[in-house]
């Protein structure tokens, strides 16, 4: 009808709203300048990554820490420590972790010349543990230990005063530190949501299958450090005190031969100074039961289960009135080893440092000699 650039097109077309945009924006540069400028905002940097080397390829090792590497802000795996050289290969080339960055136990110390390892994490059968940490901290590394810190108080103080005299940090694995459903439990019972604490129930129990590093004597295994000191663990965080007397019995039947050398279960009690009793049981031959209840003069709260790596359910009784409090899951490996990381870079104080597990074995060794004796032991300070 209009032939092209006529006014009366333009004028109709403009009318229509059709050349508004065009018309308004003449002047505007449509290219953006080439140049931002120096106050833009700029993304914040990556933080900076602590090197890890993970000693032991064991199950835990292989199927929680290394994949928790994936969700660590603060830590990476940058070396390993194996007896089996063709699994170690595997792993790095998955972890894309340098194939030279592979240590064996015999060669350990050399890790000392490698300057990616900040911290070493000890993932190795428990009487290993004294050993590989003193020879960690020697090498100029810090330590991440898994629990128990080792077979004895004696072999747990050498680890300390080892870590103290090569001025490394020390730390014990107690992932459940560096979750929010225990911390929510110590924030609330502390903070005097069920009234004044006198009494805790806890109980970790599993089905533990031959051949298994927890059910050989000589590798400090036994149902008490290895799943027991959850119970006895949450008992001390709960109350915030240290057991001063514990009271223990142990089943260990004849007739099932993976009990030939540890108990199958045993049950203890602890005596904490401000009157809380606390009632825990442990065993390698039952099915599973994961749990703690907290029992104080206004309600109790109960973590079921508390002690698995997932699924962790948190409620409060009040007055028959049961709520559940929903928190957001976190990964505890993750959390644990960014916390370490964090220590190391940042130049913080660990929460779970070699005290606390010192602390911890000095009542497993009380909970044995309860059980072997029969009678009530003073935990030793
Ligand atoms: P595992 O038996 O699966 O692995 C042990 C690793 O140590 C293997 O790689 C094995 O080859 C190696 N090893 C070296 N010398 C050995 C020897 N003389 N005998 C046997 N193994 C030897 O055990 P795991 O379940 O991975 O447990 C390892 C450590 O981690 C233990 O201290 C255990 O208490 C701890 N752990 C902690 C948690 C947790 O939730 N924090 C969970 C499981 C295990």
């Amino acid at each position: 009808m209009f032939p092209p650039d006529q006014p009366d097109r333009r004028t109709f077309l403009a009318a229509a709203g059709w050349l508004a945009s065009t018309a308004m924006s003449k002047d505007v540069p449509l290219a953006p300048p080439d140049k931002q400028s120096a106050d833009a905002k700029m993304p914040d940097p990556p933080q900076k990554k602590a090197g890890w080397a993970v000693v032991g390829l064991g199950k835990l090792a292989l199927e929680e820490i290394l994949p928790a590497c994936a969700l660590c802000k603060r830590s990476k795996p940058v070396a390993l420590v194996s007896g089996h050289p063709d699994k170690a290969k595997k792993v790095a080339a998955a972890y894309d972790i340098d194939p030279k960055a592979i240590y064996t136990y015999e060669n350990y110390d050399t890790l000392k010349d490698n300057p990616a390892v900040d911290v070493i994490y000890i993932v190795l059968p428990n009487s290993m543990h004294a050993e590989f940490t003193t020879r960690g901290v020697k090498a100029g590394k810090h330590v991440l230990c898994e629990k128990p810190m080792a077979a004895s108080v004696a072999e747990c103080e050498g680890m300390i005063a080892a870590a103290k005299a090569a001025k490394r940090k020390l730390m014990i694995a107690y992932r459940l530190r560096y979750e929010p459903f225990n911390m929510k439990a110590i924030e609330l019972v502390r903070g005097g949501e069920i009234g004044k604490l006198k009494s805790i129930t806890a109980s970790h129990c599993q089905n533990t299958e031959a051949p298994n590093i927890r059910l050989s004597r000589e590798l400090a295994g036994g149902p008490v450090g290895d799943v027991g000191i959850y119970c006895l663990n949450a008992c001390r965080y709960l109350t915030g005190e240290e057991p001063t007397e514990v009271t223990a019995i142990a089943h260990q039947p004849k007739d099932d031969s993976r009990f030939k050398e540890v108990p199958e279960s045993v049950a203890f009690t602890l005596r904490f100074p401000s009157g809380v009793i606390a009632t825990c049981d442990c065993s390698f031959g039952t099915d599973e039961s994961r749990r703690y209840r907290a029992l104080g003069a206004d309600g109790f709260l109960q973590l079921d289960p508390a002690f698995p790596y997932h699924g962790l359910r948190l409620t409060v009784q009040k007055s028959a009135k049961i709520s559940e409090y929903k928190l957001e899951e976190k990964n505890h490996f993750a959390g644990e080893m960014d916390h370490f990381s964090e220590c190391v870079l940042d130049g913080k104080d660990p929460r779970t440092p070699g005290e606390e597990g010192l602390a911890d074995v000095r009542v497993i060794a009380a909970i044995e000699e309860a059980w072997k004796t029969g009678k009530a032991v003073a935990v030793s300070k």
